[in-house]
């Protein structure tokens, strides 16, 4: 198995001005049902995945399902 080259963890948009470390990157978080459940009732909740959206060309280019991202980005 190969291992994923370092430059794909940096992807950027198509208008090539966002990457997920760019301030006003817009983040997307995917729950379960019970995860939502649990946001609701003021839980914090870990989602299921998370898609990094840029706001000028509204290009989603990268979305993780990775632990340690979801743990990061969780609300
Ligand atoms: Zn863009």
């Amino acid at each position: 198995m190969t291992a994923v080259p370092e430059v794909f963890q940096e992807l950027r948009c198509r208008c090539n001005a966002t990457t997920r470390d760019s301030d006003d990157v817009v983040i997307e978080r995917d729950y379960s049902l019970f995860g939502l459940l649990y946001l609701i009732w003021g839980g914090t909740s870990t989602p299921t995945s998370v898609s990094f959206r840029c706001p000028k060309c509204a290009h989603i280019f990268e979305v993780t399902d990775a632990e340690s991202d979801r743990i990061t980005y969780r609300a």
